[in-house]
This record gives C-alpha cells, sequence and structure tokens, in this order.
C-alpha cells in the first residue's frame, strides 16, 4: 500500500474522524462561509462536464451524477418506529413508501442538506455494485445533542478534516449516522448511486474496501457503550435500504477492523453485527440463523489480552521472524513491538501492534499436514483449545478463521480492483 492509502485512515481507536476537532458551536458552521457553499446545481453542471468520459465495465470513471432522482418514489408517508427521522423530526422523505415490503426509505440528506462543501474534484464513480457495507465509529465524543443541527456539524467537522488535514477530496464514508439517529450522505453523489443502485461512489473508509463496500460512519464510541436506539434503528433500516438497492446479502454486513488494523467500530458495535445482519435480513424479509449471522472473523487482540489466540500468535510471529523468545499466550510490550515489525516489513498501512484484519491475513500463511515448524505449533495450540479432533490437511484463511474464530462463516478476502485512489 501506498503512502496515500496510509493516509486514508485512523489507527488505533480511531476512525475517519481521528482527532477531529471539537464539532464548531453553532453559527460558526461551513455553510455560512464564503466561498464554501454551493448549490446542487452548480455540481450538476461540473459532474456533467467532468463525466463526459466512457463508461466502463468494473472501471473508474469521473462520472456524472446519477440521473436518478434521489428521492425514492413516493407511494406514501413511512408510519412507525423503524422510520428515520427527518430534518424537522418527522418521518422521511415527505411522502415515499416502503420500498418494498417492510423495508421503509430511510430519509438520507444530501450533502447540500448539511451543508457540505464542494469536493475538490469529483469523486470516481465505478460502474459496479459494491459487496459489503463497512460498519464503523467516528471514535469521536458520544454527544447527548440528537437534534438534526448537531447531526450536520458532525459531519462538516469531518469532511474539515479530511478535505483540509488527510487531503482528501470530500469525506471518506459513503454514509453517516448521527446519535440522534440522522442519516447523511458523505461522499458526494453517494446516495444518487446508492438510489441508482448499479454504480458506487469511491469512498475513501479503508484501504482496500473504498469501491467494493459501502461505509457507513456511525457518530460515537462504542468500546465500552452501545449506540442510541435512534442510530441503531437508523443504521439497520439503512443497510437494509443499501442491500436492497445494490442487492447486497444481509449477511455481507462487516466491521471496519475485519479487514483493518482498527478497534473500529469499537468493541461494542463490533460484537453487534451478528444482531445487525439479523435484523436487516428480517427488514428485507427474510431469516439468518445463527451460522448464517455470525462470522468466523480474525479477532483482533491487543495489549493485554491473554490466551491459545495470542499465544498462537506469537508462533506465528515467531515463524514470521517478528518474535524472538517463547509463546506465553500474553500479548505484552514485546508482542506488540513484534506485530508492529512484521506490519513494517509487510507494508501495512496500519503499523500500530494492533493483530487486525489487514495483519492476520499475511500472518497467518498456509500451512500443510505434516510440517513441523512455529506455523504448525499456531495450528495445534489453536485446534487443543477448541478441541478439535481433526485439523484439515491444509490450513488456510478459513480454516485459520474457524481455529481463531467463532463458529461461523468465513469473512471474505475480497480486495479493491486496481486504480482506487482511497483519498
Ligand atoms: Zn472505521
Amino acid at each position: 500500500m501506498n503512502r496515500e492509502n496510509a493516509e486514508s485512515h485512523g489507527t488505533d481507536v480511531a476512525c475517519v474522524t481521528e482527532a477531529v476537532p471539537a464539532v464548531p458551536p453553532k453559527g460558526a458552521a461551513a455553510m455560512g462561509e464564503p466561498g464554501q457553499s454551493w448549490s446542487r446545481r452548480g455540481l450538476l453542471v461540473g459532474g456533467a462536464v467532468a463525466g463526459a468520459g466512457l463508461v466502463l465495465p468494473g472501471r473508474a470513471f469521473a462520472g456524472p451524477p446519477p440521473t436518478t432522482d434521489p428521492a425514492p418514489p413516493a407511494t406514501g408517508p413511512v408510519p412507525g418506529p423503524s422510520a428515520v427521522p427527518g430534518p424537522d423530526g418527522m418521518p422521511g422523505p415527505a411522502g415515499a413508501g416502503p420500498l418494498a415490503e417492510g423495508v421503509p426509505v430511510p430519509y438520507i440528506a444530501r450533502c447540500f442538506e448539511w451543508g457540505a462543501r464542494k469536493p475538490k474534484f469529483p469523486p470516481k464513480v465505478w460502474d459496479r455494485r459494491p459487496i459489503r457495507i463497512l460498519v464503523h465509529h467516528t471514535a469521536g465524543a458520544s454527544t447527548n445533542d440528537y437534534s438534526v443541527g448537531a447531526a450536520h456539524r458532525m459531519a462538516r467537522a469531518i469532511q474539515n478534516y479530511q478535505m483540509d488535514r488527510n487531503g482528501w477530496l470530500d469525506s471518506g464514508q459513503h454514509f453517516t449516522i448521527s446519535r440522534g439517529g440522522h442519516v447523511m450522505e458523505g461522499r458526494l453523489w453517494s446516495l444518487g448511486e446508492l438510489n441508482g443502485g448499479r454504480r458506487v461512489v469511491e469512498g475513501a473508509h479503508s484501504p482496500g474496501q473504498n469501491v467494493i463496500a459501502i461505509g457507513i460512519e456511525n457518530e460515537g464510541t462504542y468500546m465500552g457503550v452501545d449506540p442510541t436506539p435512534a442510530l441503531w434503528n437508523s443504521l439497520r433500516v439503512t443497510c437494509a435500504y443499501i442491500c436492497l438497492r445494490y442487492g447486497i446479502a444481509p449477511t455481507e454486513l462487516y466491521g471496519h477492523r475485519d479487514y483493518r488494523n482498527t478497534l473500529c467500530p469499537g468493541d461494542r458495535l463490533y460484537a453487534a453485527l451478528p444482531r445487525l445482519r439479523r435484523e436487516v435480513a428480517g427488514l428485507l424479509g427474510r431469516r439468518l440463523s445463527r451460522t448464517e449471522s455470525t462470522k468466523a472473523s480474525w479477532p483482533l487482540l491487543r495489549t493485554g489480552d491473554r490466551g491459545p489466540m495470542v499465544e498462537a500468535a506469537q508462533y506465528l510471529l515467531r515463524d514470521a521472524g517478528s518474535l524472538t523468545g517463547k509463546p506465553d499466550g500474553r500479548f505484552d510490550d514485546r508482542t506488540a513491538a513484534a506485530v508492529s515489525e512484521f506490519q513494517r516489513a509487510h507494508r501495512a498501512d496500519d503499523v500500530n501492534g494492533l493483530l487486525g484484519g489487514e495483519t492476520w491475513p499475511e500472518l497467518a500463511r498456509t500451512v500443510r499436514a505434516g510440517t513441523e515448524d512455529d506455523a504448525a505449533r499456531a495450528v495445534e495450540v489453536l485446534a487443543a483449545a477448541r478441541r478439535v479432533e481433526s485439523v484439515p490437511d491444509v490450513v488456510d484463511h478459513p480454516q485459520w478463521q474457524k481455529l481463531l474464530g467463532t463458529s461461523g462463516s468465513a469473512v471474505p478476502d475480497a480486495q479493491d480492483p486496481q486504480g482506487v485512489l482511497n483519498r
């Protein structure tokens, strides 16, 4: 991964909004600053000019804004507790009805509604559908201001940080959800392309997943607390809508840590993902079994952890030449340093001593039956801890995940196509 990728995301607890400054007070919003506000019409014109190129299957292009109206077809108001609050606190959008049986259309505020700045240049639009959703937390303050105004200020603070400090062209995520349950478009055109259901805007929420995954930022830090009911409801409704529009299976919802070395989306929100998959499936009229809704994902190991998974990781680190000494099942400073060394050697985007979804696939190399080395010992440690009677002849990523994770299905490795800028 190149340096741009390395800049494109947070490392430790932080997610997209890492070190985002405090949300500016009311009235100091970007919307009112001269030269920063913009009209949708202006972007439509600019986008149309920039999008005069070819559209090739699976290829990126600076596309025109969506041809579909972001407002879904109207059939009647959406009643009930599953509706997402609009700017006036009412379920919305006005006149919108369920898209399919049981699937309410969430009100998603477009960029111009929350006072977004114009992107530095038009986002890339890919002529392909995303295949999964990545759930993030902003790692920012867990505010108790649930107003739409607070939601919009938060979205502007993220965008300002990412454009001015990170140097990105626009917000990195496709969608943002506030603790009050307000849903907003993140990167420009994300909503229109979602409504079109055929193309996807390139994001910058997770290197390797910026085209094939829709990124949703959830306001707050969910290491020790759960999301608010309003945020949770909007998250599940938004996920259901994205699944429906893009044809994504409700099993294909993941946490940022599944693919990167990060604590995002927090231990609590991450642990709620099986429930999220089941509830999203329910909104789509499907039922998921426990096995279907649970993923045998890579565990996120960190300083202070103990046990057989840590011991297995230590054997693998020693196998790779990054750790000396005897594995003891304690994730101490020595282990964290070994993880960082391994990450540096493998040019990881996140070099932080956290053993997560970016580094595991490189560390957990394929082991074949009959070998006697540290990687094979790692397999033995896990098999003994899980009381696995017989280990397959070839332990590859899905087998590693079974040994390391819960009893669900494996997390697929799929990565973005070539040519993603990640900014
Ligand atoms: Zn994240």
